[in-house]
């Protein structure tokens, strides 16, 4: 599974490099058949791209675009997305279970579209609940994973004998037969209790799991009268990343379950993401807000984690000899003196967020306009304690 370092280390692929982005997503029509809508986007900004690139590039660019052409005529395995790097000494293929923007770079490898898919779609817990089991996942980017399995045991053995009549055990469900009222209501206070204790202890199980797995949110999917009580178990700090799909899914969890979960995981994250953007809109201590001012403060080490809108589309100038960026107009570095170039935030601004061990957030839907109102970037300090930590930037 694809994972943030991972998509680093594309970065010192050696330059230039083609880099393409493509829906190849059997699923829509038009990728099907002989000649599929992403080869054709694929050849038209091809050739669009060649021509605005100078003479000495452009046999390199056309070389690696027939290479990736010819790779994707070949028969490749059922994707939604994929990203292809590829260069005279490079080729580095990723395949992807998530919708992706068709995209064609030339230059450096450009990164914009993973960092943006990975920080909008983070790793997530499932637990899907019934009478007889709570089986755990582990969601990402489209891949299901299980991580492991509780069975609810009701052992009734020792409460028949004592003080209630015939008891019979179904699969996963316990129920009493024939017996007096005041039997009954022993039985099912028994059976209540003992419920109450399996959700305590699988809230534990299912907190557990994900901070070892590092899962930023718990979806709960069964009946609502058995996740609702399990979702009153989680502490309160924890409560806000537990979220309730109410499915009944008979057992059957593949593909039905990614189904379910899409929607209700697409919810949770533009609730998210709006909420981030509130806070950073609100809070001008401790946050500051607008390319200029992020930018100053990202590369003293002073940004914790950087908000973006997807949509954004700026630049800035970055000195070619030190990497300082502003946006100022200046064609030479003013602390070394070297040539600046003018940078796309999109190619530069995923390399300094690494540099200065800064988290990257991105904000797609309505909470992105909002932000991109703001100046569309803007971040959140580190607190005064961590500062110092933090403060040296990375090596490369
Ligand atoms: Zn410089």
């Amino acid at each position: 599974m694809l994972e943030l370092p991972e998509v680093r280390t594309f970065l010192s692929l050696p330059q230039p490099v083609l880099t393409a982005y493509l829906d190849v997503n059997p699923a829509r029509p038009v990728n099907r058949g002989p000649d599929p809508e992403y080869l054709t986007w694929l050849n038209a900004a091809g050739k669009d791209l060649a021509g605005r690139l100078e003479q000495g590039d452009q046999k390199l660019f056309r070389e690696q675009l027939e290479r990736v052409e010819s790779f994707l005529r070949g028969r490749i395995a059922p994707l939604r997305g994929l990203v292809i790097f590829a260069g005279p000494a490079t080729w580095e293929f990723v395949p992807l279970q998530i919708a992706v923007e068709n995209e064609l770079h030339w230059g450096r490898p450009s990164v914009w579209q993973l960092v943006r898919l990975l920080s909008r779609h983070k790793a997530y817990g499932v637990a899907v609940v019934d009478h007889a089991a709570a089986r755990f996942f582990r969601y990402r980017l489209g891949d299901l994973s299980e991580l492991e399995q509780k069975k609810f045991v009701i052992n009734i053995s020792n409460w028949r004998k004592k003080d209630m009549g015939k008891v019979s055990r179904k699969v996963g469900q316990v129920s009493l037969q024939k017996s007096r009222g005041a039997d009954r209501d022993t039985f099912e206070r028994r059976v209540e209790e003992r419920y109450r204790q399996l959700h305590t202890e699988t809230a534990r199980h299912a907190l557990q799991l994900c901070e070892r797995h590092g899962l930023a949110a718990l979806f709960l999917v069964g009946e609502a009268r058995l996740i609702e009580p399990l979702a009153r178990e989680f502490p309160n700090d924890f409560r806000p990343r537990v979220a309730m799909v109410e499915e009944d899914l008979g057992g059957i969890v593949s593909p039905a379950l990614e189904g379910r979960l899409e929607p209700a995981i697409a919810d949770w994250e533009s609730a998210q993401e709006s909420e981030h953007v509130t806070e950073l809109l609100r809070t001008p201590r401790g946050a500051v807000l607008g390319i200029e001012k992020t930018l100053a403060e990202l590369q003293r080490g002073r940004i914790r984690t950087l908000l973006v809108a997807t949509g954004i589309d700026e630049e800035f100038r970055q000195c070619l000899g030190c990497g300082h960026a502003d946006r100022s107009e200046d064609v030479v570095c003013p602390h070394c003196g070297s040539e600046r170039k003018v940078v796309s935030l999109r190619e530069g601004l995923p390399e300094l967020a690494w540099k200065y061990n800064a988290e990257v957030e991105f904000v797609g839907d309505q909470a992105s306009q909002r932000l991109a109102e703001a100046g569309g970037v803007g971040g959140w300090l580190r607190q005064p304690k961590s500062s110092a930590r933090h403060a040296t930037p990375r090596a490369g």
